[in-house]
């Protein structure tokens, strides 16, 4: 039912989030959220009155638990086990609380942790229930995709055996289609039994990317992080389902001002437009029924290839804060997503 429900609606659905004020001196921009997903912001400048509403899928402000987020989203997240690709990503620019909602806060306190854990616990859930009917395993690969640069996160150091300061560097190893339905074929690929086993691997993930945010002068918000989560069934009559979700968190998508960064910050901001820019272009060429769709244009879409369009499902999150002084970003925060969820 629920995928009839889905079909009927489209296949991207958009979301917005709203992170709790972390500065109450300044004016709050949102004037009303609305239960059937409606949004509306107020132009903060003192002779203005400029209220703008826009209207997603659904609307959660600064009091929403992570655990209401993924209810609404749980159906999603389980149609994986039927055989669904799934992407879901978190969009806005950084500081607006896209890590919060994937993964939670640093260092992980168990009653926040973000929807890519809950998605997981309630994966194992489901298998657990259907373990008579089916059998499922599933498997995980972290990435991130800096300058167009796929790094793999779970990649262990051969000689010393410890995480940090070996990633295979996955350039050119991203092909169209495999044998084994994988996008990314070299990246490694980490079995998992339980929740627990995905936040061992995530608390990995993490510091591998911390370490080679230093290592490039850069910071995390800089990067897309992509936890792919590959799913494999089978049920007794010997019918097999292959599925994948992605769980994408993007860089900080907040326009850096050309005259004051240069060399490595302006390289980054170029990069994070460009694919940005291609994410849209991939969704917009896809709602056109076009028959070219530029996937290849960015590693982001290349890696993501088979999750966007056909049966695949999209969920974009669109965040922002609530603080009238970062109300450009948000309002093209906003607009970015309206235009995603009209595509
Ligand atoms: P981003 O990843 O977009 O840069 P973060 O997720 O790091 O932003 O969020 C910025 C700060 O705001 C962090 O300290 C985070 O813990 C906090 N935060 C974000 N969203 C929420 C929320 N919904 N509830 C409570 N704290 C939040
Ligand atoms: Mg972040």
């Amino acid at each position: 039912l629920y995928n009839m429900v889905q079909d009927l609606k489209g296949n991207i659905r958009v979301y917005c989030r709203i992170r709790p004020t972390i500065n109450s001196e300044v004016k709050n921009v949102i004037d009303f959220i609305g239960k059937d997903g409606s949004l509306v912001v107020v132009d903060p400048k003192p002779l203005k009155d400029g209220k703008k509403v826009f209207q997603f899928n659904q609307v959660f402000g600064p009091t929403a638990t992570q655990d209401e987020v993924f209810r609404d989203m749980q159906p999603l997240v389980r149609s994986v086990m039927d055989g669904y690709n799934v992407c879901i990503f978190a969009y806005g620019q950084t500081g607006s609380g896209k890590t919060h909602t994937m993964y939670g806060p640093p260092g992980g306190s168990a009653k926040e942790l973000g929807i890519s854990y809950l998605s997981l616990k309630d994966l194992f859930e489901l298998s657990d229930q259907r373990k008579d009917i089916t059998k499922y395993e599933i498997q995980v690969q972290m990435v991130e995709i800096y300058n167009e640069q796929v790094r793999d996160l779970l990649a262990e150091d051969s000689s010393t055996k410890k995480y940090p300061f070996a990633f295979k560097m996955l350039f050119d190893s991203l092909k169209y289609v495999c044998d084994n339905n994988l996008a990314l074929p070299d990246a490694t690929l980490r079995p998992v039994k339980s929740a627990d086993d995905v936040i061992n691997l995530m608390k990995l993930g993490e510091v591998n990317r911390a370490v080679s945010s230093t290592a490039m002068n850069s910071t995390s918000s800089r990067s897309h992080s992509v936890l792919s989560v590959h799913v494999h069934g089978e049920d007794a009559s010997g019918s097999v389902i292959h599925s994948c979700l992605h769980l994408v968190d993007l860089a900080g998508s907040e326009r850096v001002d050309k005259s004051e960064v240069t060399g490595d910050g302006l390289r980054e901001a170029q990069h994070i437009n460009k694919s940005l820019s291609c994410l849209v272009d991939v969704m917009t060429a896809l709602a056109q029924k076009n028959s070219h769709i530029p996937y290849r244009n960015s590693k982001l879409t290349l890696l993501l290839q088979s999750s966007l369009g056909g049966n695949a499902k999209t969920l974009m999150f669109a965040h922002v804060g609530p603080e009238g002084d970062s109300f450009g970003e948000t309002m093209s925060t906003l607009k970015f997503a309206q235009r995603v969820s009209t595509v």
